[in-house]
């Protein structure tokens, strides 16, 4: 439920909060805040819990998905990265969490929460851009479609890994300094066909521009791909993972750990892309959030 200040509900949610105080602990001291307050389907969401007790682990399920909790020590809260797909329809689903305590309560020590979040839909533009790309992409040949499956099958593989272990630190950072040309979202169509929903952001820049990584993490790959030209997918934990599309050089390899800001290749034109730009993706646990709500969040 979205509350305005100055909206009636707020009574409603004052007396909640009041007459739920004075129950056990074990279910009225949960603090369950989302980041952003207005949750769409396609977006990230920073979840932090206050739990009653001391943890020693706290997980939940969200959507479907597990979710793995990180601790932060100074703030005594618990926070993971989750997502919404693009395909969530707009409603009220629950957080489940279940934590584990520190000690030991009546021979107890699980503890569990739900807490509702209501998902709105995004407004994502309608436009259609038509984009005419070389046949090659729109109407493949026998060798070109055996490249194309052997493309899926290294991305059905890698794209879909879920590292529970947090690598991100702090918001994200865009991968360039330059214009967006394309946002999230927007159905695109190539050569009269509708072909695929964008599912990235797009640069403006020219070939030879620099690309930084989004956030820390590890490089999962490193190599050329048939749509994707020259690619490079991003682990950072949690299930989430940054995806940077078309670049002409690679200044990574796969395997090595990267920092914030890190030079991980340079911009291009390769695969199937109508000119020089750079395309970045987010995806967590195996579906596409749009990345400039994940630049914006400000995360701890
Ligand atoms: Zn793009």
């Amino acid at each position: 439920m979205w509350r305005r200040p100055n909206s009636p509900f707020r009574f409603l949610f004052l007396f909640a909060t009041l007459s739920l105080s004075v129950l056990p602990a074990s279910a009225a001291n949960w603090a369950v805040h989302a980041q952003p307050t207005r949750l769409v389907n396609g977006g990230p969401v920073l979840f932090q819990v206050k739990p009653p007790a001391r943890l020693q682990s706290l997980s939940g399920t969200w959507l479907g998905h597990d979710v793995v909790f990180s601790f932060d020590a100074k703030s005594k809260t618990w926070y993971a990265l989750a997502g919404i797909s693009l395909e969530t329809a707009p409603g009220i689903y629950s957080l489940e969490l279940n934590g584990e305590t520190a000690a030991v309560k009546n021979g107890v020590n699980k503890i569990s929460f739900s807490r509702k979040l209501t998902v709105v839909r995004g407004k994502y533009p309608k436009i259609q851009g038509k984009l005419s790309v070389e046949g090659k992409f729109t109407e493949p040949n026998p060798e070109q479609q055996k490249q194309i499956a052997a493309a899926q099958e290294v991305k059905k593989d890698y794209l879909n890994r879920v590292t529970p272990e947090r690598e991100w630190s702090g918001s994200f950072a865009a991968p360039a300094d330059a214009e967006i040309s394309d946002v999230f979202g927007v159905q695109r169509v190539f050569n009269g066909k509708t072909q695929s929903t964008h599912f990235g952001l797009d640069f403006r820049v020219p070939s030879g521009t620099p690309v930084e990584a989004m956030n820390d993490g590890t490089v999962l790959l490193a190599r050329p791909m048939y749509f994707e030209g020259n690619f490079i997918v991003l682990d950072h934990g949690q299930g989430l993972l940054t995806l940077y599309l078309h670049l002409s050089e690679f200044k990574v390899k796969e395997g090595d750990s990267v920092k914030r800001g890190q030079l991980i290749g340079l911009s291009g034109g390769t695969g199937r892309a109508t000119g020089p730009h750079l395309h970045v993706a987010v995806r967590w646990q195996g579906t596409y959030l749009d990345p400039a709500s994940l630049v914006r969040l400000r995360l701890p």
